[in-house]
């Protein structure tokens, strides 16, 4: 007899933020690959429309509504039967006032619930709608098994949840609610399970990483020792980190771990001590360039980026200056930076500010200038090196198909095959650096990494 098929539906995602929220959408798809979804890139044709939204910054947040403004027109007069959802952090805060706010709107999950996708889907399809699930439990164990719906060769691993530090310009303790570890074992047999699917390369995730393990009397630099003995991996990686929890044991594990990644995203903020206490930071600038001295003692060769936030409430000409001085002596490889922009019910959205946007601008401009100056220094010391890239894609540059991966410090590296129809996809492979500005990197083939 012949099997009968169901025809797959069509999902398509939009996801803003961070990383943890790529790999929430990674889960979500993982999920949904159940009820015989399959992701689409042409929003034209899905059968269900979901967002998965950023409220730290400003920007995701508009972008995030203008995209289902246009759904609204799209799901009236074009596709009056496809089911629209909202989750990530913008619906675990505002879900209830965007169910009633937009009609078209059927369901919004929070940041706990998204391995109940499945169930929220069903109840539309059922005729059931304008629903929100958005409780979490913060009695409950963390404990959750990665999933990934490719055959990549990396993969993201979710160690620890949400966050306690309240820094008071950010969203995320409310949004993530307060810190979960998961325990190590759990963590050892997910990634073992994962390499046994292929997987060589680890990313452990956190929003506030290396503060993992505290409730379970558990080290994030024993974890890091763990992970690196695991058999059949061939590199590791974390994000972000956090200046205060950066301890002595976690420094040596960047000389002792071998496949850990020469690449540290350490977020600085400012250069102010002043600045940095009215953020909430726990740190001073001095102590965190002495922990920059003492990693680049541990590894010779790390790379570090940051992010820096300027214009913090009514910040000086001084402590903007401050932060100059810090990425002077910081000299990072690259940085993300941006203008303060208040985040409803933090400490800094009440904060009276006099500082002008205009010259918020400007300081940005000033940071993000100087910034260039010290990446095409560092980056030129990158050229005639060899590199060890893990092959993640494939594209077209003026018209010639060049593949990318990324270094072990982290720089996207692309460069030519011998033949058009080479296929490098999952592998790794040794470049020799051509060039290096602050925007991109190019190498020559030498050959597969033995
Ligand atoms: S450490 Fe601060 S900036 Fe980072 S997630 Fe926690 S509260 Fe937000």
């Amino acid at each position: 007899m012949k099997k009968i098929i169901e025809s797959s539906k069509k999902v398509w995602i939009k996801t803003f933020g961070c990383q943890m929220n790529y790999h929430d959408t990674e889960r979500i798809l993982s999920n949904l690959s159940e009820l015989n979804y399959e992701l689409s890139k042409n929003i034209e044709e899905a059968d269900l429309i979901l967002f998965n939204t950023c409220a730290i910054r400003d920007l995701a947040n508009s972008k995030f509504y203008s995209s289902l403004g246009e759904v609204k027109v799209l799901k009236k007069r074009e596709n009056k039967s496809v089911i629209v959802g909202v989750g990530g952090c913008v619906a675990q805060i505002e879900g209830n006032d965007l169910i009633k706010k937009y009609k078209h709107l059927d369901f919004a999950f929070g940041t706990d619930q998204i391995d109940n996708i499945n169930k929220m889907v069903e109840r539309v399809q059922n005729g059931d709608s304008k629903f929100i699930y958005d409780s979490y439990d913060p009695s409950q164990d963390y404990s959750i098994e990665t999933k990934i719906i490719n055959k990549s060769p990396q993969a993201f691993v979710n160690i620890i949840k949400g966050c306690n530090n309240f820094c008071t310009y950010c969203i995320v303790p409310f949004s993530r609610g307060r810190e979960k570890s998961r325990r190590s074992s759990e963590i050892l047999s997910d990634i073992k399970n994962l390499i046994a699917t292929g997987v060589q390369e680890v990313t452990l995730l956190g929003q506030n990483v290396n503060a993992f393990g505290k409730e379970n009397n558990e080290r994030f630099s024993d974890l890091l020792l763990a992970v690196n003995d695991l058999i059949g991996l061939k590199r590791l990686r974390y994000t972000t980190s956090h200046p205060y929890f950066i301890s002595d044991d976690l420094i040596k594990a960047h000389s002792t771990c071998d496949k850990l990644s020469d690449h540290l995203h350490l977020p600085v903020q400012s250069g102010s001590d002043s600045v940095l206490k009215r953020m909430g930071r726990r740190y001073t600038s001095s102590h965190y360039l002495e922990i920059l001295e003492k990693i680049r003692e541990a590894n010779p060769r790390i790379v570090i980026t940051s992010d820096i936030i300027v214009g913090f409430p009514n910040e000086t000409e001084n402590e903007f200056l401050e932060t100059i001085s810090l990425l002077e002596k910081a000299r990072f490889d690259s940085i993300y930076s941006y203008k303060f922009s208040p985040r409803p019910g933090t400490v800094a959205e009440k904060i009276v500010d006099e500082l002008l946007m205009s010259e918020k601008s400007k300081r940005l401009q000033t940071v993000q200038q100087i910034q260039e100056k010290i990446q095409v220094e560092i980056r030129s010391s990158f050229v005639g090196s060899k590199a060890t890239l893990l092959v993640e894609g494939a594209g077209r540059m003026r018209g010639v198909k060049k593949w990318k991966g990324r270094s072990s410090c982290n720089r996207l590296i692309h460069f030519v095959p011998p033949s058009e129809n080479d296929d490098f996809l999952g592998k790794w492979v040794d470049v020799e650096v051509l060039s290096a500005t602050p925007f991109s990197c190019q190498g020559s083939l030498i050959g597969l990494t033995c």
